[in-house]
């Protein structure tokens, strides 16, 4: 007997629809798809719990006649491709005729559908695919498409469904994208009864991304840059406005939202050097090049493209982007010491602390100690005139307690009058009854230890994350949280809002508290007394992320990512000027334990210099 048969329709419907109906969202995307393709100018969204049960897209589109409208739902029907050579040049949103045969295959629907010209439209109703009912009907021009049920008659893809939340979080990301996608198109998104998305459809992209991104997206620059056949069009953050994640890169082709490495290396070239590590540039790109210069066919949802020349479309991007930094005039600008001097004030980079005090710090000479010394026992007014001669001056000038900011060379080479109490604070014994001294800091980033022959250069931000991290890990109990004074709105990715919306628990174990603000808006409540406030909403973004990239399986892995994320706010940053006070302590800390050699992320804490490799460096051996 045979053993190869070919499979039923409605078989080959279910395995396509595995493909491209994945969970609610999917389905929106497909819906909104063929709205646009079919000319819309105003489309509408509504789901209930999440698009799980009910989900329903309207359309004021071209519309079926009946006869369509019944063959839309079989496999491989389409309107959109006739021959194989059209699939050369594609300019539809759809073209593969799967869509509506399998999501029909997983859901109930109700169809209502009227072209032009016509007095009555069309109604249909199928379960599992298959039409139960037909009927003429009253309907307004366009389509109407009700999906209730979903996968009720698949069980085993029903099971990887997340709650209502995270569902109807997605579908809300996906309306946006789309709306993103077509500024041409008026959308219209109603969640669980609330209207949570209105985009004016004026072909405005501006308008379209400040409905989406809020009023934080009047600050990026705009990109508009042609190149023969090609155009970039669209808006980049600047680079101090740089996120935790590439959560808010968004890039369309040919009006296609799509996701490519090449794209975001291009997007990340135009920043070189001018972000920090672990940030990323936010985007909202329409990339549109000759639709034979491009290859949708090559994934079932569409998502990924390949192009012809690809380096055309990384230069296209590249530069674009340059193109539009360059010519923001707020940013700073590096001042070489021949440029001749500007009439206004060199600009000076904000600090994200403010920084209470100047940061002198070197080992002073006998004779400046001597002064130093002096200068305490007299313990002079402030004196605003007085010349910058010693550390002591400096502080004086500045009003600040003194030698707190002074190192105190080892030995010392005078013995302080016994009145005075004696700045050792910078010399430790170590348990093994090494002394060691911090020495000073290079470029407000690394401390410089010595410690017998060896010399350490600790990371700053880096050893203080990792010893805010080990803190929080240990206290995961007893986490302490600080009420805000005035809750912080903190506005997302849809699906980002949601995802913390849906961990609320988890978050609070871990000091925040979030609600729900709106869509794709959430408010901190509370959050880890770690965290300054200044610093929460980027670490909500980033905790997000943390949730969304996929490692949300085991819950402790999730944990410690979400405290690696706080404690890394929470940190220091290098380039900060600190207190030599709050250094101190860190170098403390670090010295004391052999183990601190990574930070969370595994980058080093602490690398070492030994006497020896200097002075061979210097060939003094
Ligand atoms: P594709 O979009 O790849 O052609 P679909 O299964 O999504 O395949 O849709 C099948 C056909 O049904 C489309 O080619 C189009 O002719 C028709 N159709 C689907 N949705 C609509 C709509 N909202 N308005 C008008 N026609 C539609
Ligand atoms: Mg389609």
């Amino acid at each position: 007997m045979p053993k190869i048969i070919q499979l039923s329709s409605h078989v080959a419907n279910l395995i396509a629809a595995g493909e491209v109906v994945e969970r609610p969202a999917s389905v929106v995307k497909e819906l909104l798809e063929n709205a646009v393709d079919a000319g819309a100018s105003k489309i509408t969204v509504e789901i209930r719990d999440g698009g799980m049960i009910f989900l329903r897209v309207t359309d004021n589109g071209c519309g079926m006649e009946a006869e369509d409208a019944k063959t839309a739902f079989l496999r491989h029907a389409t309107s959109k491709l006739r021959t194989a050579e059209d699939l050369a040049a594609i300019s539809t949103m759809g073209f593969r005729g799967e869509a509506l045969a399998a999501i029909a295959s997983v859901s109930r629907i109700d169809l209502m559908t009227k072209t032009a010209g016509t007095v009555s439209g069309t109604s249909l109703h199928l379960e599992a695919g298959a039409i139960t009912e037909e009927s003429e009907v009253g309907c307004p021009e366009g389509t109407t498409i009700i999906v209730r049920d979903l996968f009720y008659n698949t069980p085993a893809r029903m099971k990887f469904m997340k709650s209502d939340t995270v569902e109807g979080g997605r579908v809300s990301a996906a309306v946006q994208l789309q709306a993103l996608a077509h500024p041409e198109v008026a959308f219209t998104f109603i969640r669980d009864g609330k209207q949570i998305l209105s985009t004016p459809g004026t072909g405005e992209l501006d308008a379209a991304v400040y409905c989406v991104y809020g009023r934080d997206s009047a600050r990026m620059a705009k990109v508009d840059s042609r190149w023969d056949g090609y155009s970039l069009t669209g808006f980049v953050s600047k680079p101090t406005d740089a996120r935790p994640s590439r959560n808010m890169q968004t890039f369309f082709v040919n009006d296609r939202p799509v996701r490519s490495k090449l794209l975001m290396s291009a997007l990340e070239e135009a920043y070189r050097n001018q972000l920090m590590v672990g940030k990323f540039p936010a985007c909202v790109l329409h990339l549109r090049l000759p639709a034979n210069a491009v290859d949708v066919n090559v994934h079932p949802a569409k998502t990924e493209v390949k192009f012809l020349s690809e380096k055309a479309v990384f230069d296209c991007v590249h530069y674009g982007v340059l193109a539009a930094l360059n010519k923001q005039t707020d940013r700073p600008q590096v001042q070489f010491k021949s440029a001749p001097q500007p009439a206004v004030p060199a600009y000076k980079p904000a600090q994200p602390a403010a920084p209470k005090q100047q940061t002198f710090f070197r080992t002073m000479t006998a004779e400046e100690y001597k002064n130093f010394s002096t200068a305490v026992k007299e313990a002079p007014k402030p004196q605003p005139a007085a010349a910058v001669a010693t550390a002591a001056a400096v502080e004086r000038q500045q009003n600040l307690p003194l030698r707190e900011n002074v190192c105190i060379p080892t030995p010392p080479p005078v013995t302080p009058p016994a009145a005075e109490k004696e700045p050792e604070q910078t010399v430790m014994p170590m348990p093994q009854q090494i002394p060691w001294r911090m020495v000073g800091e290079l470029y407000n980033s690394y401390i410089i230890v010595e410690q017998g022959e060896d010399a350490f250069l600790i990371d700053k931000h880096a050893a203080h994350e990792r010893i805010l991290f080990e803190k929080l890990k240990a206290n995961q109990e007893a986490i302490t949280p600080q009420l805000l004074l005035s809750p912080i709105p903190v506005q997302l990715r849809a699906d980002a809002a949601a995802e913390l919306l849906n961990n609320t628990e988890l978050l609070a174990e871990l000091g925040f508290e979030i609600e729900e603000f709106g869509d794709s808006t959430v408010l901190l409540r509370q959050i880890s007394m770690d965290l300054s406030p200044a610093a929460a909403a980027e670490a909500a973004e980033s905790i997000a992320a943390d949730l969304l990239s996929g490692r949300r399986e085991k819950k402790d892995t999730v944990r410690d990512e979400i405290l690696h994320t706080v404690a890394c706010k929470a940190a220091i940053k290098a380039g900060w000027l600190n207190d030599p006070k709050e250094l101190l302590a860190l170098v403390k800390q670090v010295m004391e334990r052999e183990d601190l050699k990574y930070c969370p992320h595994g980058r080093p804490i602490c690398v070492s210099l030994s006497k020896k490799q200097l002075e061979k460096q210097f060939k003094r051996t």
